[in-house]
């Protein structure tokens, strides 16, 4: 238990150790008291009634028994009846017997009036340690013994009222109590180690989880929490915390790479620019437009870079904010293909696409850039002399599949597999004549997968280029 003091409010703060523990033993307190109650009040009842028929029967039995001597011998006999009257008096009944005058044959108190006494005091005594408030007291009652509807004599029974219990039955109903003691102190012990052992099962686990949040927080997401527990909740919540974990690390290497990467990039052309800079202020190189326009040229590549740089991590990022509408997709490549006209003409570009109505339901500034990129790079790559761009868009259900091939320079097959990767470059010189700094592609697939779609290449050295994107249509 923690006691927390928070600005003069006190707040009580218990451990699930405690808590469980707690809560187990209430349960069995409750239980058991609630069963011993009702096993009380029921036996109390039941054993009331049993007594109470057993003292009639033990009455009815004495009455019978005297008529039975009265019939055979036709006159009480005093030897017999302190036989019945000192058997009566153990099972705690004094009797008395008059004749049909009223005369007295044979009373247990004229017989042994110390011994009545003892026996009195000692169903007194039971019933007191039965029950503490217990007020009952001597009682008589009078019974006519009849043989054949003719009265022969009376029977007084006395006894201590309105019942009693004689030792035998006070054994039996210590014992039945003593029993529930036992079962409720069993129980306690069980509910007790129970509640350590079912909070240690709950609390080990989510104490490990908590160090391992602690570890989040610190930045350190490499150790992975095992699977420590059966429980389903926890078994949920460990997984959660081990996505969550791998999430932050990839979000932190992004991060990392990104920065090492940028840094990277921006040295090459800075270092440039300054080199020609320091040269020219030195007097070493004559500062002339060709010289000028080489820095201003890197200055723009820089910019250019910063610009796809911000794309980037604008697409890269997991919640990239997608503007999704319905569109025509062949108004889209058209227009696109006609920014470019100029170029393919220049280039001698032959450029086939069969336009079909494809609506899909995407955001089309994003798939304009893919589209962007892709035809772009087509063109760059196309050696002079001419070649084709090939556009296809086939409405599959569901799908719409999307391929541009060219017959450019092509892509070697090591280089194949990283064309995707930011700021993969295949050929480094040429590229930077093309203006390329590698990001375009890193893109596409950024925006495609946002899509919930794929993007794959596949190309061959010297004959071409195909690219086949895969795009959920309208229907998602
Ligand atoms: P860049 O801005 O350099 O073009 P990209 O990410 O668009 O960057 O492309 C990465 C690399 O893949 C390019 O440097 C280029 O070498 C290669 N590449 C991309 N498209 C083509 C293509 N159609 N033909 C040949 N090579 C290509």
């Amino acid at each position: 238990m923690v006691l927390v003091i928070n600005l003069g409010v006190i707040k009580l703060r218990y451990s699930l150790r405690t808590k469980l523990t707690l809560s187990y033993i209430l349960i069995v307190v409750i239980v058991v008291g609630l069963i011993s109650l009702v096993a009380n009040t029921y036996i109390k009842t039941e054993f009331q009634d049993y007594v109470m028929n057993r003292q009639e029967k033990q009455t009815n039995e004495i009455i019978g028994l005297i008529k039975q001597q009265y019939q055979a011998d036709q006159v009480f006999d005093i030897a017999y009846l302190e036989r019945l009257g000192m058997n009566a008096l153990e099972n705690g009944m004094i009797i008395e017997i008059l004749d049909v005058d009223g005369s007295l044959i044979w009373a247990a108190s004229h017989h042994n009036s110390g011994l009545c006494e003892a026996m009195m005091l000692s169903m007194q005594k039971n019933m007191y340690s039965y029950h503490p408030n217990w007020d009952g007291e001597y009682e008589e009652k009078t019974y006519p013994i009849l043989d054949n509807n003719i009265k022969i004599g009376t029977l007084t029974t006395g006894y201590i009222g309105p019942y009693y219990f004689n030792n035998e039955e006070l054994v039996f109903i210590k014992a039945f109590n003593k029993l529930f003691v036992m079962i409720g102190i069993i129980s306690l012990v069980l509910a007790f180690a129970l509640g350590i052992i079912m909070s240690l099962r709950i609390s080990n686990p989510l104490n490990k989880i908590v160090k391992k949040a602690l570890l989040l927080s610190e930045g350190r997401y490499k150790e992975k929490l095992d699977d420590i527990s059966n429980t389903k909740e926890i078994e949920m919540l460990i997984k959660t915390i081990n996505k969550l974990s791998e999430a932050l690390e990839n979000k932190e290497k992004l991060r990392k790479q990104l920065t090492q990467d940028v840094a990277h990039e921006l040295r090459t052309p800075l270092t440039s620019v300054q080199g020609h800079m320091e040269a020219m202020i030195d007097g070493i190189w004559e500062m002339n437009t060709v010289r000028l326009s080489s820095c201003y040229d890197e200055i723009i590549r820089m910019r250019r870079l910063i610009g796809s740089i911000e794309d980037l991590s604008g697409v890269e990022n997991e919640n990239v904010l997608l503007h999704k509408e319905e569109f025509d997709l062949s108004k889209l490549i058209l227009r696109i293909l006609n920014n470019y006209e100029s170029e393919c003409f220049a280039k001698n570009m032959r450029v086939t696409y069969v336009a079909k109505q494809v609506f899909i339901y995407a955001d089309p500034d994003k798939i304009s850039q893919v589209f962007n990129n892709l035809i772009s790079n087509a063109v760059k790559y196309l050696d002079e002399d001419g070649g084709e761009l090939h556009i296809d868009v086939i409405d599959h259900q569901g799908k719409v599949e999307i391929s541009i091939k060219d017959t450019g320079i092509g892509i070697s097959e090591s280089d194949l597999n990283l064309i995707f990767e930011r700021f993969y470059r295949v050929d480094k010189s040429r590229n930077h004549k093309t203006g390329g700094i590698g990001v375009g592609l890193t893109i596409t697939k950024a925006i495609i997968e946002a899509h919930g779609g794929t993007i794959t290449a596949t190309s061959k050295l010297d004959e071409g280029t195909a690219f086949t994107i895969m795009i959920p249509n309208r229907s998602c």
